[in-house]
């Protein structure tokens, strides 16, 4: 399924750390025995539900809030040394995350709380560094981390994409909380995470990878292929003329469209003449298909 499954949005980005790598049960295990040594016993499973997401900026507030003291200096420079060294061994890719990467034509890139020499090497032990090369952005290339909308903006801004045409796809609470910040629509991988947390937050929920390729046809196919209809036009007596569907950022050859007559034909308009959408859409009345309330296309 290569057809075009994202064309309404300029870019996916994708979080790291459990959506393309399944990263969290090695991290968060190691996070966690460090914690218990330093006086703040937890298990696994309890500091993914704490610092899942978080940059290590925002874990240090929290931790040392906690604890009533700072951390040790050296406390996250080893912690990442032992989490890179794990991941050689342990880290695996998301299952089937590279066949949605294969399904998704418009551009990508990941942006996540974690160093760039943790993501290149999670990437790299993954087999996924070369579709994201080029492409990977890290919470130390911005001020603030997640759930500060910084790193999502930074990313789209690098990629030349608006953030209203920006999808997420994240696995934690203060991810979706990013993306949500910054505009955007954000979709949420319940697999570690709490599926409750993560709608809360904001987010579409899936829970199992594959669902996402489902998703993002559903939701970035034209409205019109939905079944969806657009507003309806009245006429100066009031008479409901036609539900109206841009096509713009679609592409116009849809298969549920191929049957759409130009608004130049209906309203006798030379064909050169813009649209009356055209303020907010910027197109020619050629591209602007008209539909009748009952969905029928009409000329
Ligand atoms: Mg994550």
């Amino acid at each position: 399924m290569t057809r075009s499954t994202s064309q309404s949005y300029e870019l996916v980005i994708f979080d790291c750390d459990g959506v393309l790598v399944d990263s969290e049960p090695i991290a968060n295990r190691l996070f966690a025995e460090m914690l218990t040594g330093e006086g703040l016993a937890l298990t696994t499973s309890e500091a993914m539900r704490r610092y899942m997401g978080r940059s290590f900026a925002s874990c240090r507030e929290m931790i040392e809030s906690e604890l009533g003291r700072a951390l040790p200096a050296g406390f996250f420079a080893e912690l990442c040394e032992r989490t890179l060294r794990a991941f050689r061994h342990e880290l695996r890719r998301v299952e089937g995350v590279g066949d949605v990467l294969d399904q998704i034509s418009t551009p990508i890139c990941v942006a996540s709380s974690s160093t760039h020499e943790r993501l290149r090497l999670s990437l790299e032990v993954t087999d996924l560094l070369s579709r994201f090369e080029g492409r990977i952005f890290s919470a130390y290339d911005v001020p603030r981390g997640k759930p500060a909308p910084d790193l999502f903006l930074h990313a789209a801004r690098r990629m030349g994409a608006a953030p209203e045409r920006c999808a997420v796809v994240e696995d934690s609470a203060p991810g979706v909380e990013a993306g949500m910040s910054a505009g955007m629509r954000v979709y949420g991988y319940a697999w570690h995470g709490d599926a409750r947390a993560l709608r809360a937050a904001g987010a579409r929920v899936f829970h199992r990878m594959p669902e996402l390729s489902t998703l993002l046809v559903s939701q970035l196919a034209h409205p019109a292929q939905r079944g969806e209809k657009g507003p309806l036009e009245r006429n100066a007596a009031g008479r409901p003329q036609a539900y109206r569907y841009p096509l713009r950022g679609y592409g116009s050859s849809g298969p549920a469209i191929p049957r759409a007559k130009a608004c130049a034909t209906r309203r006798r308009s030379p064909p050169r003449k813009l649209c009356a959408c055209r303020p907010l859409l910027r197109m020619s009345s050629a591209r602007c298909a008209l539909f009748r309330p009952n969905s029928q296309y009409t000329r």
